[in-house]
């Protein structure tokens, strides 16, 4: 056995130069007091290690990896408001009330690093008191000064302090009384004693107290200096990153990524996605133990190690798809991360020591946000990204997206026009959507089309203009129809807007009725919410036959069938109330519905509209499918009222408080009438 140990000695001669080079990067990598320790612990562990054994490896690549954190890595924060303006405006179209809110959001985060601190010296004595402000005072605070305890509270009524500095004895109110008192105070400043009678039970009550520090008389100004300067920052960082995460909502391809990237573009921080759709393990998130075999940190270590820095701008794209089968409380997890409290000491577990995340500025992105928990939804401030009307895509077509297509595809140097006819194509017959994803796609396409030609052709130079018959002959025939143009109307099938997490939608319902006994069927992957509507618009229909001219036996030896394709969609939401409601209307009366009157809005069995919402997606998704009419809640008349002019244009718009007053709009009582 002693032999064997020998010869293994002699077999690895190198290794004691690896430890050596190991601890002299400890050494040289400024860890953190508490990393540091444990970066030694794994050292000794691995000096007693076999290097043939697996753990020997881990146990590298674990320092490997602790050694190669930012862990005192950042860049400075550039707050130059216009600037960040400039950015904003120069990368995107319109979203003013983005761009407005991200504007806010940096004004406090500058107003707040840029604050001056105002700190109160209180002392008995004159000559002590003078020479504290004074060196105080050099270091650029704001100082007031009060001779006594009780001086000293009458100025912390007047006015906040951030700091105060105060001998521990004084007659009639002492230190610990006053500290006791401003701790009451609703902005509670932070307190350091001073005293010449230090004893180690008054500096334990002191800091049980609240104290944030214990000065013994005579003290040296470079401690007084750095336990300010320490107190202080803790404080500017902690209010610095204090205040709500931002929250981008709404369909994809409407310019949260890209918005997300300019705000870093703008404060100079290095910017990185993450995504959390599907996500079904906090391990993802927040690393394996070390003890599992192919352990990894997380997502949020891996990011961070990869950027070099511990201030990056991270989004957390998709919040709202974390999986459904997700182990574990997602919410919790999230708001652990995001919260600066306690990110202050995030613990990755293959990490397994702390590492300060309060620095990152997190973005959230969500498409919806109502299926977010409340205490989650409580932390975010939420900015609405709504979906683009067809002029706005095409302007933001003509002026982002297809020069940044001819660069790519190396046709910057050639005249390349796009005629708006060509452009309003493509957005009409091959893409259906809120946002700019498949347009940008489709635009793309073009342009790579373009560039083989040129080059198949010999490339002869010139100008070229793109026009619809090119988009046509590129792209083929076209995606989407314009369901509402071009269907008839029909008996039993209404059009009703939803909102999905891809912006507004159409959708039909179709209502058929059969020989049966009094069953109603349900088909299209409803909902339970979404089936309640269908059963509440059939009692009103069922109450109210007779005024609305329905033999009150129809129900009598028949069976329903509501139907809302497609069918392998999931769908729920009370807004589809009303449309399901006219559906049966409509074939029970054997009045065809208009196909271009489009409705939502939740029924209650009286006959009442509830409002809904969604309601700008739900006209941009109207406008798409070429619908006339529209039939929102008088409720919602506020959200119709703050909508642009371009995003109603060619739509009448009817705002109804009860279902009898839009019978005769959508089901009109004689086909002749049309
Ligand atoms: P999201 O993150 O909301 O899914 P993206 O930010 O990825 O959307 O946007 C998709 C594409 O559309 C990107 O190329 C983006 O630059 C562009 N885009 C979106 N909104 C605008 C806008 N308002 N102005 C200019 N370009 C935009």
């Amino acid at each position: 056995m002693a032999f064997f140990r020998k010869h293994q000695q002699e077999d690895k001669p190198s290794v004691p130069q690896e430890f050596l080079d190991l601890r002299a990067a400890i050494e040289k990598a400024r860890l953190p007091e508490h990393v540091h320790p444990a970066a030694h612990k794994e050292l000794e562990k691995l000096e007693k290690t076999d290097p043939s054994l697996p753990e020997y490896t881990i146990g590298l690549t674990y320092l490997d990896y602790i050694l190669s954190l930012p862990w005192n890595r950042y860049t400075d924060d550039n707050l130059d408001l216009k600037r960040a303006a400039q950015i904003l405006e120069r990368q995107h179209y319109g979203l003013g009330h983005a761009k407005q809110r991200v504007l806010e959001f940096l004004a406090v985060r500058t107003l707040r690093s840029n604050r001056k601190f105002r700190i109160l010296v209180v002392d008995d004595e004159e000559m002590a008191r003078a020479n504290m402000e004074h060196v105080i005072r050099k270091e650029g605070y704001e100082v007031r000064t009060a001779a006594n305890g009780l001086e000293a509270l009458r100025h912390l009524q007047d006015e906040p302090f951030d700091l105060v500095i105060t001998d521990l004895k004084m007659e009639k109110l002492d230190g610990i009384e006053l500290l006791q008192s401003a701790k009451q105070s609703p902005t509670p400043p932070e307190i350091i004693l001073v005293t010449g009678h230090a004893t180690v039970d008054s500096a334990v009550d002191a800091f049980a107290k609240g104290a944030a520090y214990y000065l013994t008389k005579p003290y040296k100004l470079d401690e007084l200096r750095s336990a300010v300067h320490r107190i202080l920052e803790k404080k500017r960082h902690a209010q610095f990153t204090r205040g709500p995460i931002l929250c981008f909502a709404g369909p994809p391809g409407t310019g949260k990524t890209s918005i997300g990237q300019a705000i870093a573009e703008a404060m100079e921080r290095k910017f990185a996605r993450i995504s959390l759709a599907g996500l079904r393990d906090e391990a993802e998130l927040r690393g394996h133990r070390r003890t599992y075999v192919g352990a990894m940190p997380g997502r949020i270590m891996s990011e961070i190690k990869n950027l070099g820095l511990k201030n990056p701008v991270l989004m957390l794209d998709e919040i709202d798809k974390i999986g459904q089968d997700f182990k574990g409380d997602p919410a919790s997890v999230l708001l652990e991360i995001l919260d600066p409290e306690q990110n202050r000491s995030f613990r990755d577990h293959y990490l397994d020591v702390a590492f300060d995340l309060s620095a990152v500025m997190f973005i959230a992105t969500a498409n919806v946000v109502e299926n977010l928990p409340s205490a989650l939804l409580d932390r975010l401030e939420v900015i609405q990204f709504p979906g683009y009307t067809e002029t706005e895509k095409s302007r933001i077509a003509q002026q982002f997206l297809i020069p940044r297509q001819l660069i790519d595809c190396g046709l910057s140097d050639h005249e390349v026009r796009f005629e708006d006819e060509a452009v309003a194509a493509i957005i009409r017959d091959y893409t259906r959507e809120a946002g700019l994803r498949n347009l940008e796609r489709e635009i793309a396409n073009v342009c790579r089309k373009l560039a083989f030609l040129h080059l198949q052709q010999g490339d002869q130079g010139g100008s070229v203009t793109v026009d619809s018959k090119i988009v046509a002959s590129f792209l083929g025939p076209r995606k989407y129809r314009h369901e509402i143009a071009e269907s008839a109307n029909r008996v039993g099938i209404t059009t009703g807007l939803v909102w999905t997490e891809f912006g507004g939608e159409i959708v039909f319902v179709e209502a058929a009725r059969m020989r049966g006994s009094q069953q109603v069927i349900l088909t299209g992957s409803l909902g339970d919410v979404l089936r309640e509507s269908a059963q509440t618009a059939l009692s009103y229909v069922r109450s109210h036959a007779e005024s609305l001219g329905i033999d009150p036996e129809f129900f009598h030896s028949s069976d329903i069938h509501i139907h809302i394709p497609a069918g392998a969609i999931p769908k729920d939401g009370p807004s589809a109330g009303i449309t399901i409601c006219m559906a049966l209307i409509s074939l029970l009366t054997s009045r065809p519905a208009r196909r271009d009157a489009a409705m939502t809005g939740e029924i209650t069995l009286s006959g009442r509209i509830l409002p809904v919402s969604g309601i700008r997606e739900k006209v941009l998704a109207a406008q798409r499918a070429g619908v006339k009419t529209i039939v929102f809640p008088g409720k919602n008349r506020m959200d119709i009222e703050c909508l642009s002019e371009e995003s109603t244009k060619g739509l009448e718009i009817v705002l109804a408080e009860e279902i009898e007053e839009i019978v005769n709009l959508v089901i009109p009582a004689r086909v002749a009438d049309f």
